[in-house]
């Protein structure tokens, strides 16, 4: 089922950290070739490249802001003229800006809607015209649980992880034709920087809420994104999996 995944080529955008780290890491081991995509911590990207070659695959670190399309087109143009070909986006780049509607600053939500929700369609629109041309396509982008159940604090972060859901589905009828498929994962709460800044006391109230009881690991979701990318996913498309210990179902 992941033997077609030798030789493939990806791009991973945020791929330097946390959960995007994990998913270059897993698709590597599969012998994907790997572009791990960056917006300024080119230490962390840099490991991760390295980490990639460890596992016999090839790397690259592609610094760029996902929220600028150009640059987002630079990513996608990089990938191909490194190995001449684009098989598996993952459009995995997420911040947050987290406050209640009352002090949520327009700058706050703009910026979250711009790198999360825009950066998603600005790396899908610039894969799209190479994908169609070899008739043949991944695309993953990762969500979020509080794009589907929502959360207080989090109204830009769950407007900009519901519209990747709407996103997703609106890409794969209109990509499935040429051979392209289109899928979300929506993970609950994991164990990465993004979640460490939260106190010992919000972490332990997630916890209560998350039916197996603990967070997930980045490796969670990046096995979920490698069988998104396997040939096991071919007849899947506009569908989002909830990785998330069963906090939504
Ligand atoms: P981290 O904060 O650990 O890592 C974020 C990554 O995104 C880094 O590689 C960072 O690069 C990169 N990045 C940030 N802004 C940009 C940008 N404008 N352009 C390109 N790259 C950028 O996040 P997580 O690993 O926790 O999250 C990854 C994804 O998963 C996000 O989309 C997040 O919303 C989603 N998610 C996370 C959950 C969690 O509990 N952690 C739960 C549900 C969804 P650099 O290092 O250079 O800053």
């Amino acid at each position: 089922m992941f033997s077609a995944l030798k030789g493939q080529t990806a791009l991973v955008t945020g791929g330097s950290r946390g959960i995007g780290r994990s998913i270059a890491l897993a698709l590597a081991e599969y012998g994907v070739k790997v572009a791990v995509n960056y917006s300024g911590n080119e230490a962390a990207a840099q490991e991760t490249v390295a980490r990639i070659v460890e596992l016999g695959s090839e790397g690259i670190a592609l610094k760029g802001d996902v929220g600028n399309s150009q640059q987002a087109d630079n990513l996608v143009k990089e990938v191909i003229n490194t190995w001449g070909k684009i098989d598996i986006l993952v459009n995995n780049a997420g911040i947050t800006r987290d406050n209640l509607i009352m002090r949520m600053k327009e700058e706050d939500f703009d910026q979250v809607i711009e790198t999360n929700l825009k950066g998603v369609f600005n790396c899908l629109k610039s894969a799209t015209r190479p994908m169609m041309k070899q008739r043949y396509g991944r695309i993953i982008n990762i969500s979020s649980v509080i794009g589907v159940i929502g959360n207080a604090g989090q109204l830009n972060y769950s407007a900009a992880k519901a519209g990747i859901i709407g996103m997703t589905k609106s890409a794969a009828r209109e990509l499935s034709s040429r051979g392209i498929t289109v899928n979300c994962i929506a993970p609950g709460c994991i164990d990465t920087e993004m979640t460490q800044q939260l106190s010992d006391e919000v972490r332990s109230e997630y916890e209560k809420g998350i039916p197996l009881a603990r967070l997930g690991r980045p490796e969670d979701i990046a096995m979920a994104v490698v069988f998104l990318a396997s040939e096991g996913a071919a007849y899947m498309t506009g569908q989002t999996l909830h990785v998330d210990g069963g906090m939504y179902m």
